[in-house]
């Protein structure tokens, strides 16, 4: 028999999303916080810039709704971008109420306000951080006071498989019933049960050779949700971050965007600069006119990368303004103040995702998504810098309100079926496994990545269909692993990432096609929105904020 646990809550994911919410969910409830790896193991853990809010009296909310619109290339939702700006005061000051340490303006005064930064896009002083490691700082606050909450029940190295649904066992009205979750320790699959579940499983940009994100950014919850009969929207939108260190160890290691802004320069192998013939601004130009620069005499001259230098300036000045960059290169034998650096482009924030309301709830009746996994319209086309993690707090918020709201009365936990190993056998070829992952992060790079074409994205499709059909018989014969079940996600967001980038027939924001290299005008902006076979119209109108467009 199938292990069971049962839980009025279970949430998959312990970033800035899931401990937000596990944390102002009510003490009445029992929560099962679980997370693929270690607890601090996401995205938010990395983050460095910090977090965007209107705390500063000459700033305003209409301010900050405009900046995010701009970004967004026409596709913010104006009534989700203002709930979101309207509620970043309330979702600061928990924080700080927790115990936060955001850095304070230097003026030797301890109770002086604190400091804010400007990033790309902000026409305020708008981002509240930590020094520069803030979601290290927020995530080790917020896990400390998960672990001093005793209805807060935490599962680590445990990786949720499939959603259980009540049509996945013909019975009528669709809702979420629970999960099978494969305990990485054990070997063994177990069911968890729960009255709500929350997908807060983060983004999806491991499906890209090249990415700025941690390991367990495989798109869990896009797939599963699209499995279980969700709505995905937007997928064609990958934001990329310009440079990346490009060595074989160096896994994710983000280069900040500040060397550029003190001077630094792109540079081919031979030594040239190239951005002045691209943009003005040259390499001060906007991120993603970088990075598509960056990517275009890459593919064109088949580089493995470019070289950023700022070597020309003294070596006191870039000790002392970029210590972590400077002892983590060198630790990779780049000498930063001698040499020039290598750096790619790489995946760095999925704006699309599942399709949820303002309380974070999806299509099916029981199963929230929030944070990146999520799709609420914040972002539209391109998302500004620092707004993702205040989009993890106020939406994990509002769905703990959601949750607040509603009585444990009613509350049933059918039998489900246990799962099924009968017939399958340990693979005896995991190098399959291994070559399919490659294979599939590389030609998501080559034919999906920042510069697309029609014909890149069809020789794609059928790419990831071959591999669909490959995974599918081996995942039926073989036990479950880690790499299998992240694999099996990969192929599926991959899929829903090129079939939205090929319905969409026009460049904007963070998608280029030099087949339709600028914006459709002829018809108002449209979001993408992908409807799984199994879908199922909810009974209750959870989608009213959805905007109508296909
Ligand atoms: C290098 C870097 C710098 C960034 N800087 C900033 C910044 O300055 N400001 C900003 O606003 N944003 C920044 N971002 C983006 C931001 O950090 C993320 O969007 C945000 O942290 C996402 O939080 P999350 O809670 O949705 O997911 P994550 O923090 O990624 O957490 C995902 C969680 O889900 C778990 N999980 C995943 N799949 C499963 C599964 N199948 N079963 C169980 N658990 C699962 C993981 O183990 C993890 O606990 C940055 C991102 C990166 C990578």
């Amino acid at each position: 028999m199938t292990p069971t646990h049962k839980y009025d809550v279970v949430i998959f994911g312990a970033g800035a999303a899931g401990l937000t919410l596990a944390l102002q969910l009510d003490p009445k409830f029992q929560i099962a916080l679980i997370s693929k790896g270690k607890l601090h193991a996401g995205s938010t853990w990395y983050a460095q810039g910090g977090i965007s809010a209107v705390l500063d009296p000459s700033d305003s909310v209409d301010s900050h709704i405009s900046d995010t619109q701009n970004a967004g290339a026409g596709l913010c939702k104006e009534s989700i971008v203002r709930y979101v700006a309207e509620h970043s005061k309330e979702q600061i000051d928990w924080l700080i109420k927790l115990g936060v340490p955001f850095t304070h303006v230097e003026d030797g005064n301890e109770q002086s306000a604190y400091h804010l930064t400007r990033e790309g896009g902000h026409s305020h002083r708008r981002v509240i951080h930590c020094k520069d490691a803030t979601g290290h700082a927020l995530s080790k606050t917020l896990i400390e006071r998960v672990k001093e909450r005793s209805n807060i029940h935490i599962f680590e190295n445990q990786i949720a498989i499939d959603l259980i649904t009540s049509a996945k066992l013909h019975q009528l009205p669709q809702r979420v019933l629970g999960a099978y979750v494969h305990n990485k320790e054990t070997g063994r699959t177990e069911t968890f049960q729960a009255r709500s579940i929350v997908l807060a499983s983060g983004g999806a940009s491991k499906v890209y050779l090249y990415t700025s994100n941690p390991d367990v950014s495989t798109g869990d919850g896009i797939a599963m949700a699209w499995r279980a009969g969700c709505r995905i929207a937007n997928m064609e939108f990958i934001q990329f971050h310009p440079t990346c260190l490009y060595h074989p160890h160096a896994k994710s290691y983000l280069i900040s965007e500040a060397i550029r802004g003190e001077g630094g320069k792109l540079l081919l192998p031979d030594g040239t600069r190239f951005m002045e013939k691209v943009d003005p601004r040259a390499e001060l130009a906007p991120r993603d006119i970088v990075a598509r620069a960056i990517d275009h005499e890459m593919k064109k001259r088949g580089l493995d990368c470019v070289y950023l230098d700022i070597s020309f300036k003294p070596e006191l000045f870039i000790k002392s303004h970029f210590p972590t960059i400077y002892h983590r290169c060198l630790k990779f034998g780049y000498d930063m103040t001698k040499d020039p650096i290598p750096v790619v482009p790489a995946a760095h924030y999925t704006c699309g995702g599942i399709i949820t309301n303002k309380h974070g709830q999806t299509d099916i009746d029981g199963l929230y998504a929030i944070g990146e996994t999520a799709w609420t319209g914040m972002h539209g086309a391109n998302r500004m810098a620092s707004n993702s993690l205040l989009e993890c707090l106020v939406f994990g918020a509002a769905a703990a309100n959601h949750m607040n709201s509603q009585s444990l009365a009613d509350c049933t936990f059918p039998a489900l079926p246990d799962w099924d190993e009968s017939r399958v056998t340990d693979s005896d070829e995991e190098i399959v496994v291994a070559h399919n992952w490659d294979e599939l992060r590389r030609f998501m790079w080559d034919y999906v990545g920042i510069v697309r074409t029609n014909k890149r994205l069809e020789r794609a499709l059928r790419r990831v269909n071959v591999l669909s059909r490959e995974i599918f018989d081996y995942y039926s014969n073989f036990r479950v692993t880690n790499d299998l079940i992240e694999l099996r996600n990969l192929v599926d967001v991959a899929e829903l990432i090129i079939r939205s980038a090929m319905l969409r027939k026009e460049s904007r924001g963070l998608h280029y096609t030099l087949d339709y290299p600028e914006p459709d005008q002829t018809k108002p902006p449209q979001d993408t929105i992908l409807t799984p076979p199994n879908y199922l119209e909810p009974e209750t109108n959870t989608s009213e904020d959805v905007s109508a467009s296909a």
